[in-house]
C-alpha cells in the first residue's frame, strides 16, 4: 500500500472517531481497515470518520459482524458523495479477500467474514 511522505508540521487529514464508537477486541482484521483509512485519508486530505465498530447493537441485525469487531462504519467529513465513493473503492482496491466493502447510502461498511 503506498505511503505518502511525512513531514513534521505537514497539515494532515486523519481518522476521528465517533463518541459512542466500542470495540470489543482490537485485532488485525480492524487495524487494517483503519490503515487503509487513514491512507486514503492522507492522500486525499479528507477527514475520515468512522460511526461505527461494535456498538450501537440495535442498529445492527443479531448476525452483524460489528459484534464481532470484524466489521466498520466509515463516513467521510463533509458528507459529500463523491468522496464517500472514492473512499469505497480505495477500500475495495486494497483490502484482499475476506474483507467485502459495501457502499450504504450515508456510509461504508467494510467487513471481515472469514466464513466460506
Ligand atoms: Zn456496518
Amino acid at each position: 500500500m503506498p505511503s505518502p511522505t511525512r513531514r513534521p508540521g505537514d497539515r494532515l487529514a486523519m481518522i476521528r472517531f465517533k463518541p459512542e464508537v466500542r470495540i470489543g477486541s482490537f485485532g488485525p482484521p480492524i487495524a487494517l481497515v483503519l490503515d487503509a483509512a487513514a491512507r486514503w485519508s492522507l492522500s486525499t486530505g479528507v477527514e475520515v470518520e468512522i460511526n461505527s465498530i461494535n456498538d450501537s447493537h440495535a442498529a445492527h441485525s443479531p448476525t452483524s459482524l460489528h459484534q464481532l469487531d470484524l466489521a466498520v462504519d466509515l463516513d467521510t467529513a463533509g458528507d459529500r458523495p463523491d468522496d464517500l465513493a472514492a473512499l469505497a473503492r480505495y477500500l475495495a482496491h486494497w483490502l484482499p479477500a475476506p474483507y467485502q466493502v459495501i457502499r450504504e447510502s450515508d456510509h461504508v461498511h467494510v467487513e471481515h467474514d472469514p466464513t466460506p
